[in-house]
Formats: structure tokens, C-alpha cells, sequence
């Protein structure tokens, strides 16, 4: 299956290059040079694009506004692109909803590499229930809403893959490593402990105002989210 990606980038260099090799990987590229052509050929393609890798300064419309309109109705995967690595731009990247995001200049093996996570992750589990019910906490899929009681939860991207491994694995212990694999990619090269960071996020916005916990540490091994499911 030939995979479909948007590439959004106005340097005239890079681009050609990156098109070179994505071509090269069987991949089917569409190139757009500004913001607004971006949403022009996502507007015209939907439903074939499986990945847009974005690049955050652009003419007409920035990377992030033209991230914000996708993410208004639309989870297809994105990478942003950026010549700046401030650690706040990055997280306003991925708090927009990036998947991932990778600072220029970076090699091609690089960027491969996290589109192969990033498509081998989407295309994992295509058939599976949009809807988990465990006690008074739902995640659906489709929407990627979470609710717990009568509130519904925000969730940054990696909190809500986090919660999503988890409730797929509901009942099961999972290792820093296993969830590092499955959220952050095999590629991830930070420190392990970016996992107990995260269900810290998690449980401050999904446990702590509740009086039953379901995200639970297993001292020196990992973490498990228990309850009882509803199909
Ligand atoms: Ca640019």
C-alpha cells in the first residue's frame, strides 16, 4: 500500500530534496509552498493523505494556524518542521496536536524513520472499538474525546496515546519500555523517565479529582490502568 504525505515547506532546496527521497521511499508526495495551499490541497485530497510533515514558518499562514485549522476536525498524523527549538515552541507544537516534531537541520534517516513510526502506529489497529467505557471514564477513538463522570477531559496528544496504550492494555502491566515504544516510538532516544512524567500529566487531569483511582504504579516495574470495562 503506497502511502499518501503532505509536504509543507517554502525553501525551494530543501523541499525538492525531501521529495527527492520521499519519492524514493514509495511514498506519494504533495508539495505546497505556502499556508494557504497547504489547506487547498488538504482540502482536496482528505481522504487520500495518511501524513502531512508541516514546517512551521511559512508565507501566508504559519505552520502552527494551519495545524490548529486541521485539528479542528481531522487526527491524520503530523510532523512539524522547524529551524527553532525553543522548548516552549515545542510544546505549543505539540499541545496544537503534532505528532511529532523534528528541528532543522536533521538528517533524512531521521525524518524516515519517525514517518515509519508514526504510519506503522495509525495502521496497527484500523479495526478496532472507537468507544472504551471503564467505570466512569469513556475514551472514544473516532473523536478522541476523554470524559470522566460528567466532564469532559482535555488531553494533549502524547497524554491522550498514553491513556489510550493504557486502556487497550486495561488490567495489564506495562513497562516504562512497553509504553515508551508504543507512545514516543522506538526511535525515541530521551531519558525513560519521560514516562513517569507523562502519567504524573495523566493523572492529574484524569485520577486526582476523583475518589477512584484507576491509573495505578507497580513499583519498579510499571503502570496499569484497572477498572471495570463495559463493551
Ligand atoms: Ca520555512
Amino acid at each position: 500500500m503506497t502511502n499518501t504525505i503532505l509536504l509543507v515547506e517554502d525553501e525551494e532546496a530543501l523541499s525538492s530534496y525531501l521529495v527527492t527521497e520521499l519519492q524514493f521511499e514509495d511514498y506519494q508526495v504533495f508539495l505546497a509552498k505556502d499556508g494557504e495551499q497547504a489547506l487547498n490541497l488538504y482540502d482536496n485530497n482528505r481522504g487520500t493523505l495518511d501524513l502531512i510533515i508541516l514546517d512551521w514558518m511559512l508565507p501566508k499562514l504559519d505552520g502552527l494556524e494551519v495545524l490548529r485549522r486541521i485539528r479542528k476536525n481531522d487526527d491524520i498524523p503530523v510532523i512539524m518542521m522547524t529551524a527553532r527549538d525553543y522548548i516552549g515552541d515545542k510544546v505549543a507544537g505539540l499541545d496544537s496536536g503534532a505528532d511529532d516534531y523534528i528541528t532543522k537541520p536533521f538528517e533524512i534517516e531521521e525524518l524516515l524513520a519517525r514517518i515509519r513510526v508514526i504510519l506503522r502506529h495509525e495502521n496497527r489497529h484500523p479495526q478496532e472499538s472507537s468507544l472504551y467505557t471503564v467505570e466512569d471514564l469513556t475514551l472514544n477513538t473516532k473523536s478522541r474525546q476523554v470524559t470522566r463522570g460528567n466532564n469532559l477531559i482535555q488531553l494533549t496528544q502524547r497524554e491522550y496515546e498514553l491513556l489510550l496504550t493504557l486502556i487497550r492494555h486495561g488490567g495489564e502491566t506495562l513497562t516504562r519500555d512497553e509504553l515508551l515504544d508504543s507512545v514516543w516510538g522506538v526511535d525515541f532516544e530521551g531519558q525513560p523517565n519521560v514516562v513517569d512524567v507523562y502519567i504524573r500529566y495523566l493523572r492529574n487531569k484524569v485520577d486526582r479529582n476523583y475518589p477512584h483511582q484507576l491509573i495505578h504504579t507497580v513499583r519498579g516495574i510499571g503502570y496499569v490502568l484497572t477498572g471495570n470495562y463495559q463493551e
